[in-house]
């Protein structure tokens, strides 16, 4: 059967992430109301401005739908302003600044200072194979807590930012920091694809 994965709609790399979840076999819809939610069997959450998405979020009324998906085990996977929409804490957030859950994880928001605000790096991922990933990180956030549900499976591996994590796992949950729908390589929307066909059984 073929995955449908609907890619949150509202602001970000849209169809840079529909192109990757295509190429890897699963049919990807876009995600702006709650009855396109309800066709969907996984959500990509895309980069942008997590205080924005968090807004329309509200503004779309998905907020709660995209939540109640969520915690009912709907798979995800969150890319930068998605990492943070999907923890359940966040530091260097705006006033007011919610976040939908699911990962237990504190992330720091814009996390890698002025000096190295955005960067690109090569870093491996338990779970994906054949060499190391191209990783783009753009005014990106990194995990500062991990708590014992989650899972570890990015860090970035030189440089001054090294030993952060920017991947995690939390069963069919998936963060990372970074942008792979920026660089051609589709192995991190493979994996994803993976843990969404697993959870179909
Ligand atoms: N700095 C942004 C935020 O806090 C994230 C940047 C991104 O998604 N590229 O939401």
């Amino acid at each position: 059967m073929t995955a449908t994965v609907g890619v949150l709609a509202l602001q970000g790399d849209v169809r840079e992430h529909a192109r990757a979840l295509e190429t890897e076999g699963a049919r990807a819809v876009p995600v702006r109301r709650v009855s396109e939610l309800d066709a969907v069997d996984a959500l990509v959450i895309p980069g942008g401005e997590s205080t924005t998405i968090d807004k329309l979020l509200r503004a779309f009324d998905l907020y709660e739908p995209v939540r109640d998906r969520l915690r009912a085990g709907m798979p995800a996977y969150g890319s930068c302003a998605g990492m943070i929409l999907l923890a359940d804490r966040v530091l260097g957030g705006i006033e007011g600044q919610q976040t939908l859950g699911g990962i237990d994880i504190t992330v720091r928001r814009n996390a890698f200072g002025r000096q190295v605000d955005s960067f690109e790096t090569d870093l491996s991922i338990d779970g994906i194979d054949d060499g190391p990933l191209h990783a783009v990180f753009i005014r990106a956030p990194w995990v500062e807590e991990v708590g014992p549900a989650a899972t570890v499976v990015g860090r970035v591996e030189g440089g001054p930012a090294a030993g952060r994590i920017v991947a995690v796992r939390q069963g069919p949950l998936l963060v990372t920091s970074f942008h792979p729908e920026v660089t051609g390589d589709t192995r991190v929307h493979r994996l994803f694809v993976q843990i969404v066909r697993d959870s179909q059984g």
